[in-house]
């Protein structure tokens, strides 16, 4: 979905314009994420939805009238005209942002490609190309790969969930870190969800606030659905993610491409219920089997600093190796982990892992 990531990169434009200080004083939170206390939730290793959500009583009071409404897109419940979202998307200028009219449906509800330049895409459509390099001066990137070899950042989308517990004991009894990509409306809900998975180590990243096609949505909305989600993670744990992922629809396009075969088995592990936690662990030991290294994103990119807050920190790819030598198991050459095409040996030797779209606000020097 290129031009997802086009409009995420006018986001990131327009952010740079705003600059990150501007960003992070329209909101503020109490939370300390050094500091995160969570209840002892007696459910924590059950695989009944009902059994582990029964006493989750979320712990904070919520104004409604700052926040979007849950699942809806960003700029409902007034927010497009709040004075909050309006004095942020005025001091942007948006003069700087490529001008890129928003994608439609078709009848069948997919991306209408039709009449789309796939040769010229000026766009840098995903979705038509696979573009992941915006042609516009001063947008950032993709992230597409880890920088090392033989290593899987390791990715979910769609959580927190409050019967994710389970899932997340299991990471934590295979000293695993992974890169949870949040969806704003799903912290709201669920934040002890969002508490754990930082205080767990994880590396959180925002996952858009009500999972549209960020593609369709206009200026107004794609930065309401970030800055919504960004609010909320920050409000939550205490943290202010960088980096974001647009929606799995984004990626459907990648089935039919034999690169991101492998890439698969990330961009399907979505926290959305226990089938897709279960299936998540049936997978991991054959991904661990098959990548000497097995890390979060922020990590597998050397990303030490993944928030605007500093006081939260990740280790290097090299420190995290040389701390933990048990990380480097397997040979690095493989068949598929879980039905994958048999690219994945190849892919193996290119780096696989990973699709995290254009940063969120911060500028191009981190990448
Ligand atoms: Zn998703």
């Amino acid at each position: 979905m290129v031009w997802k990531y086009q409009a995420a990169a006018a986001m990131t434009l327009g952010m740079a314009a705003l600059g990150v200080q501007g960003v992070t004083t329209n909101y503020s939170s109490t939370v300390d994420p050094t500091k995160l206390n969570i209840p002892n939730i007696p459910q924590t290793t059950s695989h009944d939805v009902a059994a582990q959500c029964q006493y989750y009583q979320p712990p904070f009071t919520l104004n409604p009238k700052e926040w979007p409404t849950s699942w809806e897109i960003a700029t409902s419940n007034g927010m497009n005209t709040s004075a909050e979202f309006t004095a942020l998307y005025n001091s942007i200028d948006w003069t700087k942002a490529p001008n890129i009219q928003p994608k439609t449906l078709s009848a069948e509800g997919g991306l209408n490609l039709q009449g789309y330049d796939v040769q010229g895409d000026k766009d840098c459509w995903w979705s038509a190309s696979q573009c992941t390099k915006p042609k516009a001066a001063d947008v950032n990137p993709d992230i597409v790969q880890c920088l090392e070899p033989n290593t899987w950042g390791l990715t979910y989308d769609d959580g927190p969930n409050c019967s994710h517990n389970a899932f997340y004991d299991f990471l934590e009894q295979n000293q695993q870190k992974a890169s949870m990509f949040y969806i704003g409306s799903n912290v709201i809900g669920w934040p002890y969800g969002a508490m754990r998975g930082l205080k767990d180590g994880h590396h959180l990243a925002g996952h858009t606030w009500s999972h549209k096609l960020m593609t369709t949505l206009t200026n107004q909305e794609v930065l309401a659905e970030l800055y919504f989600t960004s609010k909320a993670i920050k409000y939550v744990t205490g943290v202010t993610p960088l980096h974001w992922r647009p929606n799995y629809e984004d990626f459907i396009a990648m089935g039919s491409n034999g690169t991101f075969n492998t890439v698969g088995n990330i961009v399907l592990s979505h926290e959305i219920n226990n089938m897709t936690m279960d299936f998540a662990v049936q997978n991991y030991p054959a991904i661990k089997k098959n990548y000497k290294h097995v890390v979060d994103v922020a990590t597998c990119m050397n990303i030490s600093n993944p928030y605007i807050e500093k006081s939260i920190t990740y280790p290097t790819f090299d420190q995290l190796v040389s701390k933990n030598g048990s990380t480097v198991t397997g040979s690095g050459v493989s068949p598929a982990a879980s039905g994958s095409s048999s690219s994945m040996g190849a892919q193996t030797t290119v780096n696989a892992a990973l699709f995290i779209a254009a940063l969120f606000g911060v500028g191009a020097s981190l990448f």
